[in-house]
């Protein structure tokens, strides 16, 4: 009889020591199988590699977010005329531009980013800001891009879509600045027209073909534009936002962007001559 209990007690206990084993062992799937991005444990164990959340304040009125535009970066032609020239940064040059941003800690972000802050109306905290490049010449792929790419620095560049030649970027040299991440294509129209002189049909057109032919190319929304020679109207703006971008560029020359006029955001042209940092201090205490 003692045997035949004892027999029973040892069933029962190794009926225990099993069943603990299991519940113990599905506790820890349990815990391995939690998703990551489930909140039931602590934050502080989050991958190093998920961007933590940016703090956004409030724009009340118009807010400061510097854009910068460049259309050579390269030595002037011999023969330039005065014009021609201010369009001509040498690479030194830009390259200590760069340097000089950092410094002052402005961050450049690109401009579809420009574009949602001031659309949600909320900005970070850091001072943000982006750099421009019109008509998509191909010294910014031998000279700009090398720079760019050494301090990681986003930029954002506007093509004429439907000029072609050795000056100008290819849709091979297009494709691999894209797939970079460093750099966002938007549309500089199809011809470089002065939009306010032509008819409406000619603008839509402009403004519809070249959007569809980066789209295309670069399979993704394209969604800002840059006004050929700054020029614009209320029409313009109202009929870039009918066809779907989301802002546009002009060169009034200022740093200030009002987010309640997407369409018409301020740009600072450089020129070879220009202090950048000092008209960026400039431009700030004259709010
Ligand atoms: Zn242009």
């Amino acid at each position: 009889m003692d045997i035949k209990r004892q027999f029973l007690l040892d069933i029962l206990i190794a009926i225990l020591v099993v069943a603990v084993i299991i519940l113990v062992d599905n506790l820890f799937i349990n815990l391995k199988s939690k998703p990551a991005d489930d909140n039931w444990f602590s934050s502080s164990i989050a991958p190093e590699n998920v961007e933590t959340s940016v703090e956004l304040q409030p724009i009340s009125g118009k807010a400061f977010i510097p854009i910068l535009n460049f259309h050579h970066i390269d030595t002037a032609p011999a023969k330039a005329d005065k014009v021609t020239r201010s369009f001509y940064v040498v690479p030194a040059k830009f390259e200590q531009i760069i340097n000089d941003l950092l410094d002052n800690d402005y961050r450049p972000v690109f401009m579809s980013e420009v574009a949602d802050y001031l659309g949600k109306k909320q900005l970070p905290q850091e001072n943000i800001m982006a750099i421009t490049f019109d008509d998509g010449n191909e010294d910014f792929y031998t000279n700009a891009w090398p720079i760019l790419q050494k301090y990681k620095i986003k930029s954002s560049l506007y093509i004429m879509t439907g000029v072609k030649g050795k000056s100008w970027l290819t849709p091979e040299q297009i494709l691999e600045l894209d797939k970079s991440g460093l750099v966002e294509f938007g549309s500089h129209t199809v011809w470089h027209p002065k939009l306010t002189k032509i008819s409406e049909e000619e603008q839509r057109r402009e403004l519809v073909d070249s959007k569809e032919f980066l789209g295309k190319l670069l399979n993704k929304q394209i969604e800002i534009l840059c006004y050929p020679f700054g020029l614009y109207n209320d029409s313009i703006k109202a009929l870039a936002k009918e066809v779907g971008y989301k802002a546009s560029l002009t060169f009034d020359q200022d740093a200030w962007q009002n987010p309640d006029d997407l369409m018409a955001l301020t740009r600072i042209s450089v020129y070879p001559g220009l202090d950048v940092m000092k008209f960026l201090d400039k431009l700030k205490t004259e709010n």
